[in-house]
């Protein structure tokens, strides 16, 4: 034989360890085989006719020897080389056809030029085409369950035929045949080296093995005996395989909707698993969004109404700063209300004794908080009257029994809706007239309503409803604020002059208002750290069913390996079905999210929508999916072929 080598084996062995004990599977294999030929190998079961082809098809390496392609030694290769000469050089041709069950035929002969980087309309002419010219294109379609094994068989042939192998490897092909589609699939290869391809077969079945040009016996390892039965071809026809090259595979982006494609449609075939799934994600993102969305209303409804505030007051409370009040804390004087009217900078002193009484009117009771006041209360507060008018300074000096209903006192007490300005109430059984109503505001920024109130006078008060000069709290208007740390520092220390001591504290408004936006952003970030959470939970759920999914697809991760993918592709494809569940989860979720946030406003829960948190949660998902799917995607990658391929 004067022909180029283009497979050679020299002293290959292959020892299979398990334990103490070792197998050795191949035993010193020295064979070269040429370009062109038509080759048998047979043997008994078990001899290690497998183990060898494994071998020659790269899908394995030798455990010592020495194996070379086109004059390449195998050992010299990394990983990725090895699976681009898979790719472009061998075609494996498997007993069990070892066919993508979920895939149609056209789309099982197309997975190797997915690997090769060929354009998705190249690859579909070029499928159909092998197809028909396998006679079958009329099943292109159909998935492998619906086809006989012949038809498989023929699939398998397709696929082998792909890259346009220059080596088809065929594992006993016929082994699962009827004796007719056994002889067809025969022909077949026949006529593929006829075409100048190398052909090399496995078989048991010494008649098989006659249709070969040259056999080859091993028996438990070793070769026993080589004939050639038929001159080779002229070496002209023989094609020669390209050198083994690197990479190669599709371009980032092209790969990774090819990888967004496997995926949908494997997600697809199990459409409850799939569901499942994204149910944990699913949950996870609509709870960020909708938590979000509330929380930010929250914060939103209390600053709007601490801003209505104004932030041109401040307050004055007895008890040293640091100190709780304690029962009656009698710091706070008139006087010293008096007093603080003269500090540069103040507008308005309104001082304030609150105390909880009964208002009756006609036959009804009801419990309010009554406070004393100053006339500049309803001009400091920015407190329209909806009836009436607030009392005055000669009401004040009078020492008029007047009184000014809030909203909630003046709806209970006045419940057919006349006015009750000009009737009289009895306010500890004081009779006391009512001049005013206020507007309608609201609940307060911290859930209390705050028309439930009822005011008077704060020098009839003294005199009729309770004894003592104290005051609960002074509040101060200030004309400028940007002099109110001036302006607080010059009423600390008037107050401290007048008591002998800092027994007060001064807040204004604009410190209150910080407070309250940094309890509530706490407040939306615990909220979204639950949300959070539970998008984990839903990670972990996504990470355990890609495990799963893993080890069920572990043959069929061996076939993509067998034609060709390389680690990253598994990696990638894996990793993109993972990143593929969260993200459609994250739209679900956003959907949900969004849904539930305008439920809840509906119901008259406050709501702001804000693109932030889909795309929070969004990108949340995203790197669920990257971060769950690694590790199963790590895990697909690592298989070794052979070991895949052998899988149930
Ligand atoms: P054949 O294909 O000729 O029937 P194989 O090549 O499959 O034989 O196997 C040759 C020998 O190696 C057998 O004894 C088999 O049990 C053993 N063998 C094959 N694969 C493995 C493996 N992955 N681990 C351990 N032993 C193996
Ligand atoms: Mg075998």
């Amino acid at each position: 034989m004067s022909r180029r080598p283009l497979l050679e084996l020299s002293g290959v062995e292959k020892v299979y360890r398990s334990g103490d004990s070792e197998l050795r599977a191949l035993d010193g294999i020295d064979l070269t085989i040429a370009a062109g030929e038509y080759v048998a190998i047979i043997g008994q079961s078990g001899s290690g006719k497998s183990t060898l082809m494994n071998i020659l098809g790269c899908l394995d390496r030798p455990s010592a020897g020495r194996y070379r392609v086109a004059g390449h030694d195998i050992a010299a290769m990394d990983a990725d080389a090895v699976a681009a000469l898979r790719r472009d050089t061998f075609g494996f041709v498997f007993q069990r056809y070892n066919l993508l069950a979920d895939a149609s035929a056209v789309e099982n002969v197309e997975v190797p030029a997915i690997y090769a980087g060929l354009s998705r309309d190249d690859r579909e002419d070029r499928a159909l085409a092998l197809l028909d010219r396998l006679g079958i294109g009329d099943r292109g379609g159909h998935r492998p369950g619906q086809l006989s094994g012949g038809q498989q068989q023929r699939v398998s042939i397709a696929r082998a035929l792909m890259n346009d192998a220059a080596v088809i490897l065929a594992d006993e092909p016929t082994g699962a045949l009827d004796s007719r589609s056994g002889q067809d699939v025969l022909a077949l290869l026949e006529a593929l080296h006829g075409e100048g391809r190398t052909i090399i077969l496995i078989t048991h079945d010494a008649e098989v093995a006659a249709r070969a040009d040259r056999i080859i016996h091993i028996h438990d390892g070793r070769i026993v005996a080589d004939e050639v039965r038929r001159a080779a071809v002229a070496e002209a026809e023989a094609p020669t395989p390209p050198p083994p090259v690197r990479g190669g595979s599709l371009g980032g982006l092209a790969s990774v909707a090819e990888a967004a494609k496997m995926a949908l449609r494997s997600l697809r075939t199990n459409p409850f698993r799939t569901a499942l799934t994204l149910l944990g994600v699913v949950i996870g993102v609509a709870a960020v969004v909708a938590m979000l969305a509330i929380g930010d209303g929250s914060k939103r409804d209390v600053m709007d109404r601490m801003a209505s505030l104004g932030t041109n007051l401040m307050v004055i409370r007895p008890g040293a700063p640091g100190v709780r009040p304690s029962g009656d804390n009698a710091s706070l004087t008139f006087a010293d209300a008096e007093a603080l009217r003269a500090v540069p900078n103040v507008t308005a002193v309104v001082p304030e004794r609150s105390l909880s009484a009964t208002i009756r009117f006609g036959g009804v009771d009801y419990r309010t908080s009554v406070q004393a006041t100053w006339p500049a209360f309803a001009d400091a507060r920015d407190w329209p009257m909806a009836d009436g008018l607030f009392f005055s300074r000669e009401d004040l000096a009078a020492y008029a029994p007047v009184v000014v209903l809030g909203q909630t006192v003046a709806r209970t007490l006045f419940p057919d809706g006349r006015s009750p300005v000009g009737e009289y109430v009895l306010i500890r059984n004081v009779p006391f007239e009512v001049v005013g109503v206020l507007a309608a505001k609201g609940a307060s920024a911290f859930g209390r309503d705050e028309d439930d109130i009822a005011l008077v006078p704060l020098s009839t008060g003294r005199t009729r409803l309770f004894g003592g000069d104290y005051v609960n709290g002074i509040t101060v208007r200030v004309a400028d604020t940007a002099l109110n740390p001036q302006t607080q520092a010059a009423m600390t220390e008037l107050l401290t002059a007048r008591h002998g001591s800092e027994d007060f504290r001064i807040r204004d408004t604009a410190s209150l208002l910080e407070t309250a936006e940094r309890t509530q952003n706490t407040l939306t970030v615990m909220l979204g750290s639950v949300a959070l959470i539970s998008l984990l939970v839903g990670g972990i759920g996504v990470m355990n069913i890609m495990l799963v999914s893993v080890t069920e697809r572990t043959r069929e991760i061996g076939v993509r390996m067998a034609t060709g993918a390389r680690m990253t592709d598994i990696l990638l494809q894996f990793n993109t079905e993972a990143i593929v569940v969260c993200g459609i989860g994250g739209l679900l979720g956003i959907a949900f999210g969004l849904a539930a946030a305008w439920t809840a406003s509906v119901f008259g829960v406050s709501v702001v929508y804000s693109p932030w948190p889909p795309l929070l949660a969004f990108s949340c998902a995203f790197v669920t999916g990257l971060v769950f799917g690694y590790l199963p995607a790590r895990k697909a990658a690592r298989l070794d072929p052979v070991v895949a391929l052998a899988s149930e």
